[in-house]
């Protein structure tokens, strides 16, 4: 976007706009599970708010919607402290981006890197606390720093493991997502029952997570891909893919679709694959995201208020075909 006439006046009167609307937004979908626009929306105003904030950095607000990660958490539920926040990601539109992103990270090093590919699930983040190898407390992902507590529904789903295979104390953190199957099969449900249905699987997971009788989750038939830890001591690999196949032996589901690449040509591949596979998934995703694959270069990377500087998300282009309703069960 070109601000050449613009004034810093000006600017800052803009970005105001922007946020008001973004933050609207931003409720109706961390807080109510309800969208009233689609993400790509969504992605296309916050963008705007970036460009003019990157041009104008002094009209950069702390409570700016770039400054911090989803929103507020429902009453109804035990509020639970992440000690190590729960960050979003950085995200890009175009393979040029992301050739930026890897560029920009191999240029500060001499050693080679590797990187991780992962699907990007549409799904919500939750993080599952283990005291002994035992589950003793699950949470969503909230403003980064305060969570819900949503323990007793997180028990409800098979995919979760009360009991590890080795008695640690360890943070595990991933995705919970709602396969297409059930989703359809719920949206018709609720339109014979007169009820709404709902925008996406994404939307589906989180109000049927959020609920406050676990009976509700466990008729929601969700599912979990776990694919990253809050204290990277707590493993014995020191890479990403070799923390997913240690989550695997641990008990934990991990998306099976990930792959090492260790150039921009294999990402190339990796994402052209999985936008032509998308569709057949039995689940949903919106990108890839691309890890530097070592644990101790993501820590000596390190992160920025809101997104980790070692990951990034390439967003596929936005589905045709998407309703967006709203839905209000979470109250129940
Ligand atoms: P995000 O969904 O763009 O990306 C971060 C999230 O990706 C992580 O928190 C994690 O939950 C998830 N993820 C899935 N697979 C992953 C993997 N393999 N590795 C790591 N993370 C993985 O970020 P966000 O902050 O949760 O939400 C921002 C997005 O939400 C926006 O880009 C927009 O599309 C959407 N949004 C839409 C509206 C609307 O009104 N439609 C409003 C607000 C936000």
């Amino acid at each position: 976007m070109a601000f050449e006439n613009v004034s810093e006046q000006q600017a800052a009167q803009q970005a105001a706009g922007l946020r008001t609307q973004l933050n609207k937004w931003a409720d109706e979908y961390y807080t109510y599970d309800s969208p009233s626009v689609e993400d790509s929306v969504y992605d296309k105003t916050y963008q705007q708010l970036v460009d003019l904030e990157t041009k104008f950095p002094q009209i950069v607000t702390p409570d700016s919607p770039t400054q911090k990660v989803g929103d507020h958490t429902l009453p109804g539920f035990t509020k639970v402290n992440h000690e190590i926040p729960m960050l979003s990601l950085g995200d890009v539109f175009s393979k040029d981006e992301l050739g930026e992103f890897v560029d920009r990270l191999s240029e500060n090093d001499a050693v080679e890197f590797e990187y991780n590919c992962e699907l990007k699930i549409d799904g919500l983040a939750i993080n599952l606390r283990y005291e002994n190898g035992i589950f003793v407390q699950g949470s969503t992902r909230g403003n980064g720093q305060i969570g819900e507590d949503i323990t007793r529904n997180l028990k409800t789903i098979k995919s979760i493991p009360r009991k590890l295979s080795r008695p640690i104390n360890i943070e595990v953190r991933g995705e919970c997502y709602m396969p297409k199957e059930s989703f359809a099969k719920l949206n018709e449900e609720r339109q014979l029952n007169g009820e709404e249905p709902f925008a996406n699987p994404r939307n589906a997971a989180a109000g049927s997570l959020r609920q406050l009788d676990p009976r509700v989750t466990r008729s929601r038939k969700l599912s979990t891909f776990m694919y990253n830890v809050a204290d990277i001591d707590d493993l014995q690999s020191d890479t990403q893919s070799g923390m997913l196949e240690e989550f695997k032996e641990l008990g934990f589901t991990i998306n099976p679709d990930y792959k090492v690449a260790h150039n921009m040509a294999d990402i190339d591949r990796y994402v052209d694959k999985y936008k032509d596979l998308r569709d057949g998934l039995p689940y949903g995703i919106d990108g890839i995201v691309i890890k530097v694959n070592s644990l101790p270069l993501q820590r000596s990377l390190g992160a920025t208020v809101k997104v980790p500087r070692w990951a990034i998300a390439y967003k596929f282009p936005p589905e045709e075909v998407q309703t967006v309703v709203r839905d209000i069960e979470w109250t129940v």
